[in-house]
């Protein structure tokens, strides 16, 4: 019997484009994702769930759909160079286009729709998600297992701001903006230093600059407004 997957909940997250998302969650923990739940589903829906620290999210690469699949993909950590098979890969170029991310749940707010805050998202924002589950770290925290060409959090590049750049951003959307440039989101054994790379997040559209491991954000604007 054919079974429909629908989404249950969607993804409001900073991240307006797909250039400048962590590669995968937990290395920006200042991207802040509010998943809301359709309207279906009441408080009695999460019940519970709010004595966990880490939720499972089941998700759609939406974004991805068009792009199509492979049976083999070159992932970023191997510089582009290597190609893995698409199942030894967190790749968004998969059969189904299912991705799966283990989020901090921060808090839940239920009023005329419930929503769940989570920190350290890697989601496009309008992320239509399929499932949500509680994190159980006895059954799946496998420190000791082995990760294949997934070993260790990848090098991350410096960061610095030119004078006054950024001057009216809150705390938390330096964080955001810094941390998600630290995770030098070039597209693989790119390396041009001339380049002025533009990324939009939250709010704003950031330009910046990298050269050896160091990123220079250059500017910051409103998106939309045209930065100087
Ligand atoms: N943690 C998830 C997983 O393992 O399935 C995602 C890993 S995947 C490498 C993370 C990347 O997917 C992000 O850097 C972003 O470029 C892309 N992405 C995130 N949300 C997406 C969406 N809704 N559609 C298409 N691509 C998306």
């Amino acid at each position: 019997m054919p079974h429909t997957i629908r989404p249950i909940a969607t993804a409001h997250s900073p991240y307006k484009q797909k250039f400048g998302i962590a590669r995968q969650p937990g290395l920006v923990p200042a991207a802040e994702v509010c998943i809301e739940l359709n309207r279906e589903f009441t408080a009695d829906s999460v019940r519970g769930l709010a004595d966990f620290d880490y939720v499972w999210i089941s998700f759609i690469f939406h974004d991805a759909i068009e792009e199509g699949w492979a049976q083999m993909v070159r992932p970023p950590r191997l510089g582009g160079r290597r190609k893995m098979g698409i199942f030894a890969t967190r790749s968004p170029h998969r059969p189904n286009h299912l991705g799966l991310s283990l989020l901090k749940l921060e808090r839940i707010e239920s009023g005329k729709t419930v929503k769940l805050y989570c920190s350290g998202a890697d989601l496009l924002d309008g992320t239509p998600v399929i499932d949500i589950k509680p994190y159980i770290p006895f059954v799946e925290a496998k420190p000791d297992a082995r990760a294949g060409f997934v070993s260790g959090k990848p090098d991350e590049l410096h960061i610095i701001w030119a004078d006054n750049t950024g001057a009216g951003l809150s705390a938390g959307e330096r964080d955001l903006i810094g941390q998600s440039i630290a995770q030098d989101p070039r597209p693989a054994y790119q390396d041009i230093p001339e380049r002025v790379y533009v990324m939009n997040v939250s709010d704003y559209e950031v330009k910046f600059q990298i050269q050896d491991n160091t990123a220079k954000i250059i500017a910051v604007g409103r998106a939309g407004q045209g930065l100087p």
